[in-house]
């Protein structure tokens, strides 16, 4: 018998003929980009939906990345985790910068606060740390860092839409923190992306450079890029808010029901905390240790025999790909518990519209030899 493959994740896509009438407002007014309505008023929503003062929609997140960087004018090196998405670190290459790979710390799998200190040279200008599966980083140690060594903090929050930490919106830390919203994340606008950031001034910035650099018909003050979210893509975005929170909610059952189904498997350890209220189950990630019955990479060839994609998020390490392996840093002594970590993760299928008996189908395999 032929099952449905399973995949890591499914995009959340809302019932198409709610999106009708937003479509037939652009037809009508002909206006698809450069700051429109659509594009006006899903920043407003999204600020108030995150809690945040100011936010700059993009085309992407790797853009905003790349931006951000721009923005705060950030050169030389940077400090930075391998444990990500490829773009965390490209977006450096693409601004000329030097990435510096620190190793993470083995409870969280987010940059090591402690680590920080000993990479630091007088040619580092900023740290970018990432909330890895949207588990907040230590926001405050590595604020006393930058603080210490004058230096910026970006984070790249590309897995923390609607994350809480102790003090509020996990995104009001640092100096700028970057959302994507690509089709395979918790919010999405099939592709999309936004900065996060403190005040009007900054934000000027950024939306000079995601227009060229144009400050009005005449005025280019930098070597923008055309990093602009269209009308389209920010319609989708307003009317995927009205979901979001039956999204999240769904999100977090099917994590309850996997911490609930996976506990006490000998060697599997489920990451992160069910605990958290305010987490946004954007991964269901695993570390499979000597005691479990296969080893990661047998577990995971197991599961696509039966249709069942999930993902070694990540394996490999950004530092293991030829434009950073000969770096210094990426040396994987240097990085033990992420090469670590790379070789034991892996995140299993989680999102709202995965049913029931999928998930029970998932988990009777990763329970049972
Ligand atoms: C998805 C992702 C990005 C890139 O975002 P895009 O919108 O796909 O360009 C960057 N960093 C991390 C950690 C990601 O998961």
């Amino acid at each position: 018998m032929m099952q449905k493959k399973i995949y890591v994740t499914q995009p959340y896509l809302p019932p198409l003929e709610e999106f009708i009438p937003s479509l037939q407002q652009i037809w009508d007014s002909k206006v698809l980009t450069n700051g429109g309505p659509f594009h006006q008023r899903l920043e407003e929503a999204l600020c108030k939906y995150l809690g945040v003062e100011h936010l700059a929609l993009f085309t992407n997140g790797t853009v905003a990345l790349v931006t951000a960087l721009q923005a705060l004018r950030i050169t030389g090196e940077v400090i930075t985790t391998p444990y990500s998405f490829v773009a965390t670190s490209h977006s450096m290459l693409w601004n000329g910068i030097k990435p510096v790979f620190v190793d993470i710390d083995p409870a969280t799998l987010n940059l090591d606060p402690a680590r920080i200190e000993a990479a630091i040279t007088p040619q580092t200008t900023a740290i970018m740390p990432v909330h890895c599966y949207g588990h907040p980083c230590d926001v405050d140690a590595i604020q006393r860092i930058a603080d210490n060594y004058n230096l910026k903090v970006i984070y790249d929050a590309a897995h923390a839409f609607g994350v809480q930490c102790h003090c509020g919106s996990v995104l009001k830390h640092g100096d700028l923190s970057v959302l994507s919203f690509h089709a395979t994340k918790v919010f999405n606008t099939f592709e999309g992306g936004a900065i996060v950031c403190p005040d009007a001034k900054t934000k000027l910035r950024i939306d000079h450079l995601k227009n060229f650099g144009f400050v009005d018909e005449v005025t280019v003050v930098a070597p923008g890029i055309n990093g602009k979210m269209s009308e389209f893509n920010a319609a989708l975005g307003l009317l995927q808010l009205q979901h979001i929170d039956q999204a999240l909610a769904r999100r977090k059952e099917l994590d309850a029901i996997y911490r609930a189904a996976l506990q006490g498997v000998p060697g599997m350890q489920c990451l992160g905390d069910s605990g958290e209220k305010v987490a946004n189950h954007a991964y269901f990630p695993v570390l499979v240790g000597d005691d479990y019955f296969c080893s990661r990479d047998a577990l995971y060839e197991r599961l696509r025999e039966h249709g069942i994609f999930a993902r070694r998020y990540f394996y490999p390490l950004i530092s293991e790909f030829p434009m950073y392996r000969g770096l210094m840093s990426a040396n994987p002594a240097n990085l033990s518990v992420a090469t670590e970590a790379s070789k034991r993760v892996l995140c299993l299928p989680i999102y709202p519209q995965l049913q029931p008996e999928e998930q029970a189908r998932i988990i009777q395999l990763v329970r049972e030899p």
